[in-house]
């Protein structure tokens, strides 16, 4: 028998994890059926919810025996929970996917076909298109992909996304990859492997809201260049050059009107103007610098990347341990 562990992360998904559910077993049944080597569990895991999230995933583990669960003591972010997901996940494959329904579960079986033989490590869906989405997000987004990949050595794929059928191999690759920052486009991408890519139109959300602005989406981009590429110190010792050559024809220039053409006007703005420039550039530089080095000191401090603070074993062995007592009460 072979296990897949279906692992979903979820922030206020009340709502929408009944439903996701219903169609998840419906597809992993029909998949049992299809293909009798496979047994499937289900590892949801609750970031910090500030709705009923953790009740319906008691629920759901009170009725289906292969529901597990990990709930985190506070919101640590999508990343955080993908990586408690693939690390405590048991199966010989392990999907990711959102609990939104907009990475369709239908898609699991031909995930499953291309995984099966070997001849694929990793089956992933890529949206097409970028429908239902403003144009100055879809901008930014080409923008963002287009700038990383001159960038950086690590290829990021434009459109692909956290939907993932992975093999056990590739899982512990990526579990190898211990990093606090973790910007898993890149980290599905460093491991190397090889990767299916479906066609996929992108569906919009139904249910519930997303949780990512604008300025998250932004910031989160930052994030991905700064952990796969060094490419901005470069571009900062390189501007420190540029304006030292700017300084050194300024320099030169000067001399030559003030010795040989003997011009000497007043020369206040000018100096203004080359202070302006010169600290602009000092500010700009130690800032790349300062970014790069905040990254490494919260690497060095080894920080856990989640904390647990409620998962279906406590649960199970808690309710055994009241039923328990109820009969010898009794
Ligand atoms: N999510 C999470 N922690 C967060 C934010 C989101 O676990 O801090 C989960 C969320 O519940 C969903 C998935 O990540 O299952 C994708 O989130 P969302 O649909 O908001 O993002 P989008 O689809 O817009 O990229
Ligand atoms: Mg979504």
């Amino acid at each position: 028998m072979k296990l897949v562990s279906v692992v979903v992360p979820c922030y206020n998904e009340e709502e929408v994890l009944p439903v996701f559910y219903e169609e998840i077993t419906k597809v992993t049944d029909q998949m049992s059926a299809d293909f009798p080597e496979l047994e499937f569990e289900f590892l949801f895991i609750n970031d910090g919810s500030k709705d009923k999230t953790l009740e319906v995933f008691r629920t759901l583990a009170d009725r289906d025996k292969r529901v597990r669960y990990i709930s985190f003591s506070r919101n640590f972010g999508k990343e955080s929970g993908m990586y408690a997901g693939l690390k405590n996940a048991k199966g010989d494959y392990v999907v990711v996917m959102d609990a939104d329904l907009q990475h369709p579960p239908s898609f699991l079986p031909e995930m499953y076909r291309y995984v099966k033989d070997g001849e694929y490590d990793c089956a992933t869906t890529r949206r097409t298109n970028r429908k239902g989405e403003s144009k100055i997000r879809s901008w930014f987004a080409m923008k963002f992909y287009k700038i990383m990949n001159k960038i950086s050595q690590t290829e990021i794929v434009d459109g692909a996304q956290d939907f993932r059928f992975m093999t056990r191999q590739m899982v512990d690759a990526i579990l190898e990859m211990s990093e606090y920052n973790r910007f898993s486009k890149g980290i599905f991408s460093w491991v190397g492997f090889n990767v299916k890519y479906l066609p996929y139109e992108n569906v919009e959300r139904t249910i519930g809201t997303t949780s990512w602005s604008f300025w998250g989406l932004f910031k989160y981009s930052l994030e991905g260049i700064m952990a796969f590429s060094t490419a901005p110190l470069a571009i900062s010792s390189l501007l420190g050059v540029l304006s030292c050559v700017i300084s050194f024809i300024l320099i030169i220039i000067t001399i030559i009107k003030t010795l040989i053409l003997e011009e000497s006007g007043s020369g206040i703005p000018t100096v203004i103007c080359i202070i302006f420039m010169l600290s602009g550039l000092q500010l700009f530089c130690t800032g790349i610098l300062g970014q790069y080095l905040s990254k490494t000191y919260l690497e060095t401090k080894h920080r856990p990347i989640y904390i647990a603070k409620e998962t279906d074993e406590l649960y199970r062995k808690k309710k055994q341990k009241n039923a328990n007592k109820e009969n010898s009460d009794k």
